[in-house]
């Protein structure tokens, strides 16, 4: 799928002109954000991953720690990924931080620990799609190569008015349009363009730098391109958690058992309250007995319910529910998760964990002062 020629004459004749609106208007109008006050390839490597998904506002903060923590690919690759994920916590996706670890030992071992400029050599390494190498070639090297994200799709969707744009109309799109001499500045301000006016809904087309060359406004039809895709329903789960407290003389020494996440599973690597999810016909505490023998080989007695927990990820939603509990019989082995332990409150806050069992273990920290 190829631009036509008419589309292609239009983006010749006005690319220029597009080239200095938009340019000026990001050095007049860009965001002061933490990742573009030093462009070292590391620093956008790491800013670019963070942003796969996530608004910028979230990453700021996200990103000052993690770069005080990692100041540097060679840093970043002896360290554990636990540390990794725990600096990574509450920013969720956490894939890409167990591919930014796996990236940071290959980019020693490979690259003599230098990130590649070239897109290909880029996207050879573990989380660095089309898009990230095109951010990171262009941005921190001065590559012309596009760099596609969401926002950049919807502003050139709506630029030459395609309701379902491919990637080969966009790259060749951009191609045309990109500055041969500022290609990571023009990349950015296009991301920026659609990141702050031309939002899915509302674009503010009066503010924008590319407002006389965009067919969508042309037609009074900015918010009909790109077409919305086809979302499936989405599924929802009843999720169970066991709190299982052990040696509880005082509030400091309680330990809790945790168990950690087979790293190629989702949320691979952070430690949670072990349990499941709920299979048709079980009740939550038949589902976590269930759970908790196959996992860990134990048999639970399932007390009070500690708190119930409301959560969305990409592709499902769930409710979680934690309970109390007390080991029945058995010793806990690791039968399906990758590592144990009964761990003190203390240690429990230091281990990486996802955004639901940190909940539950503020929760624990009440209930334990009840
Ligand atoms: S004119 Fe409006 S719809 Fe077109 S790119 Fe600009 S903000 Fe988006």
């Amino acid at each position: 799928m190829s631009l036509n020629e008419f589309q292609r004459n239009q983006l010749i004749e006005n690319r220029e002109e597009a080239q200095t609106r938009l340019l000026r208007w990001f050095e007049q109008q860009a965001r002061d954000l933490p990742w573009r006050h030093q462009r070292t390839p590391y620093r956008v490597w790491v800013a670019e991953v963070m942003l796969q998904q996530t608004q910028a506002e979230t990453v700021v903060g996200y990103y000052e720690r993690f770069l005080a923590r990692f100041p540097s690919v060679e840093v970043l690759a002896r360290s554990s990924l636990e540390d990794v994920l725990k600096a990574w916590e509450g920013l969720g996706y956490y894939s890409r931080a167990r591919a930014l670890h796996r990236a940071a030992l290959q980019v020693i071992e490979d690259h003599k620990g230098e990130l590649p400029s070239d897109p290909a050599a880029l996207q050879s390494l573990p989380g660095i799609g089309p898009y990230t190498a095109g951010a990171i070639a262009s941005i921190a090297f001065g590559i012309v190569v596009p760099a596609i994200d969401g926002n950049a799709r919807r502003v050139m969707a709506r630029i030459l008015a395609l309701p379902d744009p491919k990637q080969q109309e966009l790259e060749e799109a951009l191609r045309l349009w990109i500055s041969e001499t500022a290609p990571g500045a023009f990349n950015e301000a296009l991301m920026e363009l659609g990141a702050t006016l031309c939002p899915p809904r509302s674009p503010r087309c009066l503010l924008c730098p590319w407002q006389a060359f965009c067919q969508a406004r042309n037609q009074g039809e900015q918010e009909t391109y790109p077409a919305p895709r086809q979302r499936k329903p989405i599924p929802h789960y009843d999720v169970a958690a066991a709190v299982i407290v052990a040696r509880r003389c005082s509030q400091d020494s309680a330990q809790m058992l945790v168990a950690q996440r087979p790293t190629d599973a989702m949320l691979g690597g952070l430690w949670e309250f072990p349990g499941g999810k709920r299979e048709e016909g079980e009740s939550l505490p038949q589902a976590l007995k269930r759970e908790l023998q196959e996992e860990m080989g134990i048999e639970i007695h399932v007390g009070q319910l500690l708190i119930v927990i409301q959560h969305a990820y990409t592709h499902f939603r769930i409710t979680l529910h934690a309970f109390i509990c007390e080991l029945e019989s058995g010793e806990p082995r690791c039968l399906e998760c990758q590592d144990f332990q009964w761990a003190s409150q203390k240690e429990v806050d230091a281990l990486p964990m996802a955004v639901t069992d940190r909940k539950i273990a503020q929760a624990i920290e009440g209930w334990l002062e009840s």
